[in-house]
């Protein structure tokens, strides 16, 4: 156990898109920052559509040109099929500002990851273990280290470990699952994602860098677990071949024999922390707020929150906490917004009156 007696300024305890972000821009402000986090494994890499706003921020972390030099696919709009049978455009070209990126996600953290090395920003693999506060800040026991610190940056995600360390609980909106699966593909490849909605949950797709087509199922966790963890292939073919659109698709990109690069069910838990910062901590990312991937912009929440959190906190080092305070209402806000808007998806679609899948969505707060 390494027992530094070095100060730091800040400790960001999680390095996936919002963590990185926050030590980026806390590095610019020449603050002494360091990222701890736990590796994630590549399969726990899902999500691929990176909205246009992102553009800002890549460039503000300079990041810019290496994301334009990743190859990832611009993306064209998205096909949808909710609450009719009709396929629904929505084309990038009818906006201004353009319609995002379907980003290989893998290549795309790696990006950040590189960017925080090139900078010198020290980063360790370790697991949070321990926080107690005293007059100067925080004394931050992980499985590697003891350190003391002036401010700590709480993005673990939505385990949001250090926030629970300080007995701040977790408002959950929705518990719900995905199935994800992505296909090698023998066609070139479309610039669109397709969402599908059906009988007990909707399908998402979009075609990946590298000649690949993701696939994710999304469907209620309470409802469908049984099947989906004990019986997930049988269950998953059934629910596919009760789409039109969805299956089509598969079939027009991989043929009769498709070929699985990998597949992995990943549990999903939308919802806000009770509590998103204090006179010296922050959650950004999907710890402060952890959105339904029907949204489709965790990622850029979590580099904007990223972004934003880091000004907050270079400020509050020094005394001034109007930013801090402009943060934690942005946030409220963000999810006010988000949740009329969810509930308002979720409504639009009356095909399936019986579904418990629907039902619940519906009926959520
Ligand atoms: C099925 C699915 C589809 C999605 N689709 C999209 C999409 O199309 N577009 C989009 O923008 N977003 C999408 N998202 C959401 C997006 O992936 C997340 O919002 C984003 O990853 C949040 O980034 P983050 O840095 O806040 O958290 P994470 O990426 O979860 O990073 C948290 C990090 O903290 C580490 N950590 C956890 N606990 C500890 C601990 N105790 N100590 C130290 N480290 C710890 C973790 O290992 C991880 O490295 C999707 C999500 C899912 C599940």
């Amino acid at each position: 156990m390494i027992q530094s007696s070095d100060e730091l300024d800040v400790l960001v305890i999680g390095g996936g898109p919002a963590g990185l972000a926050t030590a980026l821009r806390l590095h610019q402000y020449r603050l002494k920052v360091q990222v701890v986090t736990k590796r994630k494994q590549p399969r726990e890499l899902v999500g691929d559509h990176l909205s246009v706003e992102t553009s800002r921020v890549l460039h503000q972390l300079g990041c810019w040109n290496k994301f334009l030099d990743a190859g990832h696919l611009k993306s064209s709009g998205t096909r949808s099929i909710w609450g009719s049978n009709r396929i629904e455009f929505s084309d990038a070209i009818s906006r201004p500002s353009g319609g995002g990126w379907y980003v290989d996600r893998l290549r795309f953290e790696r990006m950040i990851e590189d960017q925080v090395n090139e900078q010198g920003i020290e980063m360790y693999n370790g697991t949070l273990i321990d926080v107690t506060s005293d007059s100067k800040g925080w004394i931050v026991q992980t499985d590697k280290a003891i350190r003391h610190v002036r401010m700590v940056i709480e993005a673990s995600g939505k385990t949001s470990a250090f926030a629970r360390k300080l007995g701040i609980s977790r408002i959950r909106e929705d518990r719900q699952i995905a199935h994800c699966t992505v296909y090698r593909s023998e066609k070139p490849a479309e610039f669109f994602a397709m969402i599908e909605a059906m009988e007990s949950g909707w399908w998402y797709s979009s075609c990946l860098p590298g000649g690949l087509l993701s696939v994710i199922l999304v469907t209620d966790a309470d409802a469908a677990s049984p099947w989906l963890l004990h019986k997930s292939s049988e269950w998953v073919e059934d629910t596919l071949s009760a789409t039109v659109h969805t299956s089509a698709r598969i079939r027009r990109h991989c043929g009769g024999a498709r070929k699985i690069v990998s597949q992995n069910i990943v549990h999903l838990s939308s919802g806000r922390l009770e509590v998103t910062a204090g006179k010296d901590w922050i959650a950004v990312g999907d710890s402060a707020i952890c959105y339904d991937p029907i949204a489709a912009h965790g990622i850029s929440q979590a580099l904007v929150t990223g972004r934003d959190a880091a000004d907050a906190a270079a400020d509050a080092l020094s005394g001034d906490m109007n930013r801090l305070s402009q943060y934690t209402k942005r946030l409220d806000y963000s999810y006010t917004y988000y949740t009329n808007q969810r509930k308002r998806l979720y409504s639009v679609e009356n095909r399936w009156p019986r579904s418990v899948y629907w039902m619940n969505r519906q009926r959520t707060k």
